[in-house]
């Protein structure tokens, strides 16, 4: 089969990943192979090709937001058939066995492994995930709009959780890409008044057209809750000053460059706080995919070919895809 392969890590523009032909995997028991119709391109996948995460695993297929339909099931598969469609995400497993898979928090699993980057992803005609780890999809997604659901929109949606933000109260986002794109819709559903900040014309745009304010530089209006879907540690003072008192920033990205020092009498007191988002549990996956059926979320993708990956990735990283970059294979 035909696959994208990131064997060492490099700055995008070098061009380090590479299409190959590579062997088609096959389940094991309680598995299921998934031929890949499209999978969503994600800051994580980035952070994987350009070192910011350390390689688990090489060479590695990467991409974990995948749409397809099952191919192949292995030995004790009983929730899915052949032809079913299926979704997988970034939680490819999780141990079942430590406190926080005990208690609802297996984002948290330290035994978690991951698509794309311990377990081959969607970069490819065919992966293979645990049946319990692949989704059934509303109906009222295509295979390119369903895919920034999986991670970019999951991600968002327990980020918009975390932040604490209520009905009818503000929300600051940092940043607008995939995610931004998926949370100002879930916020304005909820009735929150949404403000985005970004430098880039096109998201700024993006973000007038689904009802957003922008913001230049400081807010006259103080937030309730903020999130910060950029990688930048000195968004976090931005966001600390844009809050008001009680205010919480949720950080929904898995790497992060330094935050820098923080005055803890004008930034953090008045009972302001600070969250990371770490990964996602599957409760969350089903709570959102419910959700953005109902509302529905309407995705912006920007589509590729399986052998553009470093041009998408590229792109996202300059800011210039409009909302979501989707890879078709
Ligand atoms: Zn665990
Ligand atoms: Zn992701």
């Amino acid at each position: 089969m035909r696959a994208i392969v990131l064997e060492k890590q490099g700055k995008v523009e070098s061009s380090p990943l590479h299409i190959k032909e590579i062997a088609k995997p096959h389940p094991g028991r309680n598995e299921i192979c998934v031929k890949v119709n499209t999978c969503g391109i994600c800051r994580t996948d980035l952070h994987i090709v350009e070192g910011d995460l350390k390689l688990r695993r090489s060479p590695i297929v990467p991409g974990h937001q995948i749409v397809g339909s099952v191919s192949d099931v292995g030995y004790g598969v009983k929730g899915f058939r052949q032809g079913d469609r299926a979704g997988v995400t970034w939680i490819n497993s999780t141990c079942g066995k430590c406190k926080f898979c005990k208690s609802g928090m297996e984002n948290l699993c330290d035994g978690m492994r991951f698509t794309g980057w311990d377990v081959n992803g969607g970069y490819a005609e065919y992966m293979i995930v645990r049946q319990d780890f692949a989704y059934p999809l509303p109906s009222n997604f295509d295979d390119a709009h369903a895919a920034p659901l999986l991670c970019a929109g999951i991600i968002g949606y327990r980020g918009f959780k975390l932040s604490g933000a209520k009905p009818g109260q503000t929300l600051h986002i940092f940043g607008f890409g995939a995610s931004a794109h998926i949370i100002t819709q879930v916020a304005r559903h909820f009735g929150c008044r949404v403000i985005v900040s970004t430098r880039s014309g096109l998201h700024r745009a993006m973000a007038r057209r689904l009802g957003a304010a922008i913001s230049v530089g400081t807010s006259s209006i103080k937030a309730d809750a903020a999130i910060i879907t950029a990688p930048s540690g000195a968004l976090v003072l931005d966001a600390l000053s844009a809050l008001d008192k009680g205010g919480r920033v949720a950080v929904i990205d898995i790497h992060m460059s330094r935050i820098p020092e923080i005055d803890y009498d004008a930034k953090l007191y008045g009972e302001r706080s600070i969250t990371s988002v770490t990964n996602y549990t599957r409760a969350d996956v089903k709570e959102f995919l419910k959700l953005a059926a109902a509302i529905p979320i309407k995705t912006t993708v920007q589509e590729f070919k399986l052998e553009e990956a470093n041009k998408a990735l590229t792109l996202m990283k300059q800011s210039r895809i409009d909302a979501a970059g989707v890879i078709r294979i």
